[in-house]
């Protein structure tokens, strides 16, 4: 008789993944950007979904995904990569959106302009596509003078 098949405690593996944090923007967890698409049985595995194409953080993010359910002893898990759908920053939560502004950093948003993260104000620039990442660019207020980044939409 082969043993049975330990029921996949999904709930403690969603646990586990809640307290990973995104590499790039610490405040946020990978639940928080919507990366993770579900826990699957036979082999059991987490389902991601990679952020920006060519993001560093992918491969950073895959390994820290690793590591912590390593740590929680979930040796037998798997990580997946699921490239279909594509992953936009429609899937950051409502928190992770919190998040990011409370952090300095302008949520993505299909609109042209962004209010500034420190001071509100919509007297906003982009100075430059490229920010410190290919995932945000780099923005300016006109108001306070600040320099922030937004994340690019996706
Ligand atoms: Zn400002």
């Amino acid at each position: 008789m082969a043993t049975a098949v330990k029921e996949l405690d999904k709930a403690a593996i969603m646990a586990v993944l809640e307290t990973v944090p995104d590499p790039e923007i610490p405040v946020l967890t990978i639940t928080d950007l919507g990366i993770v698409r579900g826990i699957a049985e036979n082999p059991p595995r987490v389902r991601i979904s990679p952020t920006y194409t060519g993001c560093p953080a992918t491969v950073a993010i895959e390994m820290l995904i690793r590591q912590a359910l390593d740590n929680a002893g979930f040796h037998d898990v798997h990580i997946e990569r699921v490239l279909f759908p594509p992953w936009t920053t429609d899937w950051i939560t409502e928190r992770g959106r919190e998040r990011l502004k409370a952090y300095g950093i302008a949520p993505p948003d299909p609109s042209a302009t962004t209010p500034c993260p420190q001071c509100g104000s919509t007297e906003t620039e982009e100075v430059s596509r490229f920010g410190a990442t290919p995932c945000k660019a780099q923005w300016r207020c006109r108001s306070c003078l600040e320099p922030f980044e937004r994340f690019k939409c996706h």
